[in-house]
Order: C-alpha cells, then sequence, then structure tokens
C-alpha cells in the first residue's frame, strides 16, 4: 500500500481494533472503556500518524526518540498524548521529555534517576512505567520478573516521577497461547503485589501495558489498560524495521 491507501484505511483498520479490545473486555467482564489503544507509529510518516489521530487516535507511542522528535511538532496543533514504548538511552532523556508525558520503558534505577534529575531541573512532572521482561526472551528489553517490585519500590520513590503501571512485550505469539497468556497474567501478579506494598508512590502503578496487533486478546483478559497496536491499523512495516 502507497501512503494514500494506507491513510483512507485507517478508520476502518481503527474501528476494527477498537471492536476487538471491546469484545475482548467484554468477554472477560470488563469495561471496555476501561482499555485505551495506544497506536505506536515507528517508521509511519507522519501525515499518516496525522490522519489516525483525526481519525480518534488520542494515545501515541514511539520506540526511537529521533523519531519522536522529528513527528511531534507536525502533531502538536491535534493534542496527542505521547509515550515513549522503546528503550531509551541516557543521552536522549532530555529530547524525549521534550515531547513525552510518559515513559513506558524504565528497565534500572540509574535511568530513573536520570529522568528524575531532568524533571526536577526543568520542574515538571513524569508518568512512567516499568518495563518488565515476562517472557525472559533475551532478545527483549524490560527487568527480569524477580526483580521488577523491588525496582519498582525504588523508582516511586525518585522525585517528580509518578509511578503509574507496568508495561511488557508478550513471548512470540507463534508460541503456545497459554505462554503468551501466562506472562500477561505475571504483569498483573507483578502489578498487584506492587499496589499492596503499601511503600511511597506505589498505589497509583495500576496501568498494565500490555498487547499488541497479535495478541491484544488475552492481554486484555489479563487486565491491560493499555494496548498498544501498529500494524493492525498502519499495515505492515518493512522487515528492516519490525
Ligand atoms: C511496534 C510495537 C508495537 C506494535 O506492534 P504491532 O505488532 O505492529 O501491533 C507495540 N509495542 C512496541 C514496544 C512496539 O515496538
Amino acid at each position: 500500500m502507497d501512503d494514500d491507501e494506507r491513510t483512507a484505511a485507517i478508520p476502518t483498520r481503527l474501528a476494527a481494533v477498537r471492536q476487538r479490545v471491546d469484545v475482548a473486555a467484554r468477554l472477560a467482564g470488563r469495561d471496555p472503556g476501561a482499555v485505551r489503544l495506544l497506536l505506536a507509529s515507528k517508521t509511519v510518516p507522519v501525515e499518516v500518524v496525522r490522519a489516525a489521530v483525526l481519525a480518534g487516535a488520542d494515545l501515541l507511542g514511539e520506540n526511537r526518540v529521533q523519531e519522536l522528535v522529528a513527528k511531534a511538532p507536525g502533531l502538536t496543533d491535534l493534542f496527542p498524548e505521547l509515550h515513549v514504548i522503546g528503550p531509551l538511552q541516557s543521552n536522549k532523556v532530555n529530547a524525549a521529555l521534550e515531547w513525552a508525558t510518559c515513559v513506558q520503558t524504565v528497565d534500572s534505577v540509574r535511568l530513573a534517576q536520570r529522568l528524575s534529575a531532568r524533571c526536577v531541573t526543568v520542574d515538571r512532572d513524569l508518568d512512567l512505567m516499568i518495563q518488565v521482561n515476562v517472557s525472559g526472551e533475551p532478545t527483549k528489553s524490560g527487568v527480569p520478573p524477580e526483580d521488577a517490585v523491588a525496582l519498582a519500590v525504588e523508582v516511586a520513590a525518585l522525585d517528580r516521577l509518578r509511578l503509574v503501571g507496568f508495561m511488557t512485550i508478550g513471548a512470540r505469539s507463534d508460541d503456545d497461547d497459554a505462554v503468551v497468556r501466562g506472562g500477561f497474567r505475571r504483569l498483573r501478579e507483578i502489578r498487584d503485589d506492587v499496589v499492596a506494598c503499601g511503600r511511597p508512590g506505589t498505589d497509583g502503578a495500576l496501568g498494565l501495558s500490555m498487547g499488541m496487533s497479535g495478541d491484544l486478546e488475552p492481554a486484555v483478559a489479563e487486565g491491560a489498560t493499555i494496548v498498544r497496536v501498529g500494524s493492525a491499523v498502519f499495515g505492515a512495516r518493512a522487515v528492516r524495521d519490525a
């Protein structure tokens, strides 16, 4: 598809994804309104992203800070919320914070300290999520599940940071469905442990960012509050960028 065809298809595709989320939520006895759709817009040109925002998307995620910085100025008149959903290097923190209201990929105290220090300097608050590698696949970022609670407690206490939840990338969906769903359940259990622990700054950590185009149903069934969808709305990416 060229960009015009892609753009024309967006409202229908967006509605279809929303429908999938709503059905999955009702099947799980959940309120569909409790699940937000985040569009993962990596490699998607800003004009196409604009079409998605005009079609109703109000939350976008970028993997690379370079791409965030390149596209965000072309979107601000539409006021989408922008989250960082890819690994964040320390030297990109300042640039990321010019545009993002949430960093979903915190996986070390060091990164959280950098974010906190920058927020103190520029006098602002920042939402963040802890990224957990529930599948243990070495190619995936995130803190190991067994270290997630301790990291969350430490990060939640830092100045100007608001811990709002946990994020994960599910196990490869050619795996057994039970493995994929078990990973999402693990993230929910980590969230429940942190929210119940009573330590400073942890009581708002209710969010679960999990589920993508291929596995959003099991994620919603296990309690996702944000699903991150790219290809189901924007079409397949070039393999190099997937
Ligand atoms: C690309 C990406 C998504 C969306 O993946 P699709 O399979 O295209 O829906 C979600 N989360 C992250 C972190 C991504 O990089």
